[in-house]
């Protein structure tokens, strides 16, 4: 059957289009060799999979999955893979290169890549998902390994798929391979502090952001939109070092107290409500679309993509955004915040917590040692920081913007490899 691409979605920009907007500009900044610009422009490898499962009811569904190698020029290629009835093979290349980017911006020895297949694992049995992902890494034996291709959790999976996909992959191998998966459940060789790493990481990067920007924590105040894994985890940390928390939200809502949110309580509640904020009184219900522009200093957007666009843009009053989602902010967005002297702190910096510390799992799987959380902390920390200062200083250097210095930083030490390695 012919691959077809789906339209895109009216008022949507193309995640991939999108991407490749922001290389373009940091390519020619950087005076990008045209050869490596022409390597680096397309995923090294595609592949397309159709999948056929067993369903509870004893009928067979074929499932179409996806695997895209952005680039394995740095080391192994690496990212998580996503379950979603709308996921398509535009924005798994687009996630793919973003994870290049993001390995090469915290500078660990990582390619990019993503996976994604098309269903809905909200309706399905844990038996059927089971045997989906089962049949995935079956079909994709040969691309995934500790040294290829290294698969993650993403929307949608979680250290439950992952489990299921380390140990198909073993009994092929005939030998138990931990390292070739992370966000594993911390029993099958998983890492301490990897579930609290993205949402960290954001609040790393927003309190060294703060530092150049001479703002004080303790007077600063802040909204944070989804209340899932990073935004929840953002928000705590954030809280932890005085930042008040005035606004939060999550698919059932935005919330707002003007003497700040008791973020301890509220992820409380999250827990007992199946996840879910709904209902939760600490805080008023307002409209989610004005949390964004909200008089705010900081705003963390920690949910999906194409948040921040030109339709509302123009409202946002924060000073700081740091991006814990992938692809928040449109790329028609860019300009408008640039003209506001907004400083962002973009998602393939802001959200390379999570990377770094599956790095660290990687590490410790390969080692057979497991790290204490501290240690695991305080490296993560020590990385992000290190990354944070290397993309200040191409801003300052370049004199751009920091989204444009992270692609630089990012293509020129892609670049910088490929001209070593050679052999093209
Ligand atoms: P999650 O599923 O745990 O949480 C998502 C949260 O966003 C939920 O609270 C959900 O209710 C809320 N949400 C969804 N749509 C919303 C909307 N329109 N408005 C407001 N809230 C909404 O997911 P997560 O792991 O926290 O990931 C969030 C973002 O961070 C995604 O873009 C993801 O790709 C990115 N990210 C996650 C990690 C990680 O380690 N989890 C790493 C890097 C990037």
């Amino acid at each position: 059957m012919l691959y077809k691409e789906p339209a895109p979605i009216k008022d949507r920009e193309n995640p991939f289009e999108s991407m490749m907007s922001r290389f373009n500009v940091a390519a020619e900044v950087l005076g990008l060799d045209e050869e490596v610009y022409n390597v680096l422009k397309s995923p090294t490898r595609q592949v397309i999979v159709n999948i056929p499962v067993t369903m509870d009811d004893g009928k067979v569904r074929v499932f179409e999955g996806f695997r895209v190698m952005h680039s394995n020029i740095l080391g192994p290629s690496k990212g998580g893979i996503r379950y979603a009835p709308d996921v398509f093979l535009d924005e798994v290349k687009a996630l793919a290169a973003w994870m290049t980017w993001k390995c090469a911006v915290v500078d660990i020895p990582y390619g990019g890549a993503k996976g994604g297949i098309i269903c809905d694992p909200y309706s399905m049995s844990a038996g059927e998902i089971e045997r989906l992902t089962r049949a995935y890494t079956n079909s994709l034996i040969d691309i995934f390994g500790p040294d290829r291709d290294i698969p993650a959790p993403d929307m949608g999976t979680g250290p439950r798929e992952m489990a299921w996909l380390m140990d198909e992959y073993s009994k092929t191998r005939g030998s138990t391979e931990h390292a070739v998966v992370t966000g594993k459940p911390l029993v099958l060789g998983g890492s301490l502090g990897r579930v609290e790493a993205t949402g960290r990481g954001v609040m790393v990067s927003a309190m060294a952001a703060m530092d150049k920007l001479g703002m004080d924590p303790s007077k600063s105040t802040a909204v944070v939109q989804g209340f899932g894994n990073v935004g929840a985890w953002a928000a705590k940390l954030m809280a932890e070092r005085g930042v008040k928390i005035l606004g939060i939200s999550d698919v059932s809502g935005a919330y707002w107290n003007d003497n700040g949110i008791d973020i301890e309580e509220a992820i409380e509640y999250k827990n007992e409500h199946n996840g879910r904020l709904e209902g939760y009184k600490g805080a008023e219900m307002m409209d989610p679309n004005e949390l964004l522009t909200a008089k705010v200093d900081v705003l963390v957007p920690a949910a999906v993509e194409d948040v921040i666009t030109i339709h509302n843009v123009d409202k946002i009053q924060a000073r700081l955004i740091v991006e814990g989602a992938n692809g928040p902010t449109s790329y028609k967005a860019d300009s408008i915040i640039n003209e506001k002297g907004i400083m962002v702190v973009p998602d393939i910096l802001a959200n390379s917590g999570g990377v770094t510390v599956s790095y660290f799992e990687w590490v410790q799987n390969r080692m057979g040692f497991k790290w204490t959380l501290q240690r695991v902390n305080e490296r993560a920390e020590r990385i992000m920081n290190e990354a944070f200062e290397r993309v200040y200083a191409a801003s300052q250097k370049y004199n751009v913007p920091m989204r444009i210095a992270a692609y630089i930083v990012a293509i020129d030490k892609v670049a910088m490899t490929y001209k070593y390695r050679g052999g093209f």
